[in-house]
């Protein structure tokens, strides 16, 4: 369970995973912070479902590769809430294209959301995480991070590269009573996935043990574990919620 008066930030907490986890900590009685890059309309609909679940609620628009709007998130969080306990790494994004044909801006796009982001957003909830001697990181990489795929090279580096990174700031906080985190989802059904012609869903299905796409609301599940009271001991370490396609 989530110790009562928490307060969470999840970025890209507008749409998809990123909305479920911010729902579900909300449930179990955390505060929560919700950024998001540019949608207001869900990112309103987002904190209002967050706010029905009985917990406070802000939303914060930036981008999370932008150091000026980290920092500004983070202020604003500070004057908000009063503290920061728990960070929810999620803000991502796809620029899917073959090796041979992949433009330098959609690796650097990919890169800098996903793994600067993380970075930027990590760097500033530490201070007073350290301060209070207490904190959970959970970041959100997948499991092309973990085995690859064709067409997602930069993603995949954006993915492994969050592990690595995750792995090392565990390391670095474990004796400040902090623990970092990753979450690996596999295909899961969002707006993100939804685009997928019907023909390469069929073709994942098949490849997944379950026989189906993963819910928001499973990966949820796991994130609100790892940033409980009772998970202090478990850190740097990396779940799989992909209905066994990697079983590592
Ligand atoms: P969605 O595309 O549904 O939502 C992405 C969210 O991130 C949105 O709220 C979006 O804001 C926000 N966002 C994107 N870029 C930025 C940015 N630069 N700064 C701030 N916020 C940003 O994604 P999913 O819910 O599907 O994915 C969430 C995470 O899970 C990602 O890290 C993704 O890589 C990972 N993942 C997803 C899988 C899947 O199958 N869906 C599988 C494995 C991993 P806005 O609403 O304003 O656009």
């Amino acid at each position: 369970m989530i110790g009562e008066g928490r307060v969470a930030i999840v970025t890209g907490g507008g749409r998809g995973i990123g909305r479920a986890v911010a729902v579900r900590l909300a449930r179990e009685g955390a505060d929560v912070a919700i950024s998001y890059r540019s949608n207001d309309a869900t990112a309103q609909e987002a904190a209002e479902e967050v706010r029905a679940a009985g917990a406070r609620c802000e939303i914060f628009k930036g981008d999370v590769a932008s150091p000026g709007d980290v920092e500004a998130l983070f202020k604003g969080v500070g004057e908000a809430f009063g503290k920061i306990d728990i960070l929810v790494n999620n803000a991502g994004v796809t620029r899917d294209n073959l090796m041979m044909r992949m433009k330098e801006e959609e690796f650097d796009d990919v890169l800098k959301t996903n793994l600067k982001g993380t970075y930027l957003c990590t760097r500033a909830a530490l201070r007073p995480m350290i301060r209070a001697r207490w904190g959970r990181i959970v970041n959100v990489s997948s499991v092309v991070g973990l085995v690859g795929n064709a067409g997602q090279a930069n993603y995949a580096a954006s993915k492994a590269g969050i592990i690595g990174f995750t792995k090392s700031v565990a390391r670095e906080v474990a004796q400040r009573g902090i623990t970092a985190n990753v979450v690996a989802p596999g295909y899961v059904e969002t707006e993100l996935t939804g685009s997928l012609p019907e023909k390469v869903k069929d073709q994942i299905r098949g490849q997944v043990p379950a026989g189906r796409f993963g819910e928001a609301e499973e990966v949820a599940e796991v994130v609100a574990f790892l940033v409980g009271e009772g998970a202090g001991y478990v850190t740097g370490q990396t779940v799989a919620v992909d209905g066994g396609m990697t079983m590592q």
